[in-house]
């Protein structure tokens, strides 16, 4: 005998029906195919089959919601980012595709398989986790990775590494790079890094990632085949180099990095990955000025710079849950057309 059903579109949880971290039981799949787009159950064969459905939607419930949950990095411009920002507590956001991250924060571990790291600044919830990074990194046989650091702390942290090695006994390798703002370095040859100036309460420092690309000189575009492949051996010139700002991160840092016309590739490249710790009336926009930091209040009056394709937010406050961040990503949605997309990893729910 052979069925054919047709049920409801399923209701999607919401997240705020989970707490996060949340265990939940792992359960045996099904044979039972759904269709992917309505959910609903094209046939089912033999017996039983009501209670059947009613498990597999269960299930497909299921899935989604633990899909939902344990959902860890967004998909960005074609780079998937991956990352925990919690203000005063922990950062590290990085980028599988660039084998980046920036800042360390506690070492999430994800992050040992970046082989570029990007510090802006030294405090500790940026940078607490990098001893265990390059040890880390070392345990897995991985090579060693290079860290880019204001030069003003460069000194600080070779002596940080020196302790390391004489506590512990043991050996750190890393290639430490002090990289000033307006210098440039060539990460692989289709990629630079370039910081720029951003204003915290400490020195520090933002990253831009440029593609790079070659692109056949004005002059020559008329020419065919054959003659340009002439010139080019003749030793001339024949391309220009065309750096396109990818991704940029600010690290903590007032709203002032956004007016800085030296700036602008950060202001325009794909990603901007910025910071708001403030989201309320709760705290002034003073208040985040003195702290080093952004109110997203600022952002939100100052929309009309934003040339960025997605701004990813981080570094909120710890006394936010996800609702409150929601709703002030909303608000800031409203104002641009950049795709807005809130770091909530580590964020609970009102309702949990
Ligand atoms: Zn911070
Ligand atoms: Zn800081």
């Amino acid at each position: 005998m052979q069925l054919a059903l047709s049920i409801s579109p399923l209701k999607t949880p919401s997240l705020s029906q989970f707490p996060e971290p949340i265990s939940l039981p792992l359960r045996p799949t099904h044979r039972v195919s759904l269709h992917p787009r309505n959910t609903a159950v094209n046939a089912v064969k033999g017996s039983g089959f009501v209670s059947l459905i009613g498990r597999v939607i269960e299930d497909e419930d299921f899935r989604k919601a633990r899909a939902e949950v344990h959902r860890k990095g967004v998909g960005v411009e074609g780079y998937s980012i991956e990352g925990i920002s919690v203000g005063g507590h922990e950062t590290c956001i990085f980028i599988p595709e660039l084998k980046a991250a920036f800042d360390i924060g506690r070492c999430p571990p994800k992050a040992v398989q970046q082989s570029f790291l990007f510090i802006t600044h030294a405090h500790l919830d940026h940078i607490g986790g990098l001893p265990m990074y390059v040890a880390t990194r070392g345990l897995y046989n991985l090579k060693p990775p290079t860290i880019f650091v204001p030069p003003c702390i460069k000194e600080d942290i070779e002596k940080l590494f020196d302790i390391h090695r004489k506590m512990g006994q043991v050996e750190l390798n890393l290639d430490l790079v002090a990289l000033d703002i307006g210098e440039t370095y060539e990460l692989r040859n289709d990629l630079v890094v370039r910081p720029f100036r951003t204003h915290h309460v400490i020195p520090s420092q933002g990253y831009v990632i440029y593609s790079i690309r070659k692109k056949l000189k004005k002059q020559y575009m008329h020419l065919k085949g054959k003659q340009i492949e002439k010139i080019k051996k003749s030793g001339i010139e024949i391309t220009d180099t065309i750096l396109s700002p990818e991704v940029a991160f600010t690290g903590d840092t007032t709203s002032d990095f956004m007016f800085d016309p030296r700036n602008a590739d950060a202001m325009r490249a794909k990603v901007l990955i910025t910071e708001a710790t403030f989201l309320d009336e709760g705290f002034s926009i003073e208040h985040a000025r003195q702290h080093g930091h952004t109110h997203i209040s600022e952002i939100i009056e100052n929309a009309q710079w934003i040339r960025n394709k997605s701004v990813l937010l981080t570094h909120f406050s710890s006394r936010y849950n996800l609702e409150d961040i929601r709703q002030a990503v909303s608000k800031l949605q409203s104002k641009v057309s950049a795709k807005i997309i809130p770091l909530t990893e580590g964020f609970k729910s009102k309702y949990t």
